[in-house]
């Protein structure tokens, strides 16, 4: 299967001396984020695959309102596989709007001479990434879960029914030939960290290459006014070990903030949410797992009031225990789940509290 536009000649891999990927790594309150570990993983896996003879794997890290971008430059340093710390700090890429970052991002690349572009699966990426492979006149390949080759991946379709197997074409309207992928971080083990005695990598100001690259495009079509986050008192929803999610079985956002956030409170979890607890005002959106929403796969996942809609399957099918508790035996949620409870919600869930 080859869905890609065949606009222009194959690049013979065989030939291929030096092969640089640049990962673009995302900042998670002054860490590296888990989906930026994976990704760099991933990197390293489509790397193994090619038969070039000189590999380098470069993260670029931009700044980012409210993280130390030292930190996050420090600690991907130190993770093992990486190359080359990018720094792009400037003030004008701190609020992370595509429109500036996506320009900035093929600077590097045309600059730097990367021939892969890879990200974690994430807002952020899936913001950007599709407009860089745009301004390089390739064909963004999302949701990447497995290497099968040098050019060959797997991604789902159908809301996850389905795997495809596609082999991309790399050739761009550009000079520079490059792929651009957003991988799914759940099916990549994070990077580790380098042995404490090994040398950190390399770490390079891009400033320049970044500020000729936004020289050369028209103004933005869109500025920065403000922004309001979520405080994050309990462990980020993609990255938790354990997630307890609502849905619309819950009713109202009371009920909702009184169940699911009072047993995820018991067990140190994360809280979830369906489209539908979502649409009807339960809960903000960022909770929204599935496929418009998040990836997760924790190793421990409860659904609570969740029919078990396709949609939201593709978002958590992959966990290791998914717990049901639903008052309908029928719920398709119940074909996905290892332990399953046939029960009132509002009786099953405060007994559940009360006993953990
Ligand atoms: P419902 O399907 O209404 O299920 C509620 C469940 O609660 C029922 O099974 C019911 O038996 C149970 N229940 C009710 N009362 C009780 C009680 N007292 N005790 C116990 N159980 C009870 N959905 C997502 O979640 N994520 C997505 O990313 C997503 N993307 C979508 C993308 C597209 C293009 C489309 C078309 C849809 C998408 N959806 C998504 C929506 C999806 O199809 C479903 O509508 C949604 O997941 C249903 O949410 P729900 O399970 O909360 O609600």
């Amino acid at each position: 299967l080859r869905p890609f536009c065949d606009s222009g000649s194959l690049r013979p891999s065989p030939s291929v001396r030096s092969l640089a990927t640049l990962v673009v790594g995302e900042p998670s309150q002054s860490r590296l984020s888990t989906a930026s570990l994976r990704a760099i993983s991933a990197a390293e896996k489509l790397e193994s695959y090619d038969p070039a003879t000189q590999r380098r794997i470069d993260v670029l890290l931009f700044r980012s309102a409210g993280s130390d971008l030292q930190a996050v430059a420090r600690e991907a340093a130190g993770v093992e596989g990486v190359t080359r710390v990018l720094l792009a700090d400037d003030e004008r890429h701190a609020h992370g709007l595509a429109e500036v970052l996506a320009p900035a991002i093929v600077g590097v690349v045309e600059k730097y001479d990367h021939q892969r572009v890879v990200a974690g699966g994430s807002t952020f990426s899936k913001n950007v990434l599709p407009r860089v492979a745009g301004l390089l006149g390739v064909q963004p390949l999302s949701d990447v879960i497995e290497v099968v080759s040098a050019r060959e991946y797997v991604r789902p379709v159908y809301a996850g029914n389905a795997m495809v197997r596609v082999e991309l074409n790399e050739s761009g309207v550009g000079a520079q030939p490059c792929s651009v992928m957003t991988v799914r971080a759940t099916s990549f083990a994070a990077a580790k960290p380098r042995a404490p005695s090994a040398a950190g990598a390399e770490t390079v100001l891009v400033t320049a290459a970044v500020d000729e690259a936004l020289q050369r495009m028209p103004p933005p079509g869109s500025e920065w006014v403000s922004e309001q986050a979520t405080p994050a008192d309990r462990p980020a929803l993609e990255s938790a070990r354990i997630v307890v999610s609502g849905g619309r079985g819950l009713r109202d956002g009371d009920h909702f903030n009184e169940l699911i956030y009072a047993l995820a409170n018991k067990m140190g979890a994360a809280v979830g949410a369906t489209r539908a607890a979502v649409d009807s005002g339960m809960c903000p959106n960022d909770m929204q797992v599935g496929q418009t929403g998040k990836i997760v796969a924790p190793e421990l996942y409860v659904a609570i009031g969740v029919s078990g809609a396709i949609q939201h399957l593709a978002g958590m099918r992959e966990s290791k225990v998914i717990v049901a508790i639903n008052k309908d035996p029928e719920a398709p949620i119940f074909q996905v789940a290892d332990y399953g409870l046939v029960a009132d919600l509002f009786q099953a869930v405060p007994e559940l509290i009360q006993k953990l």
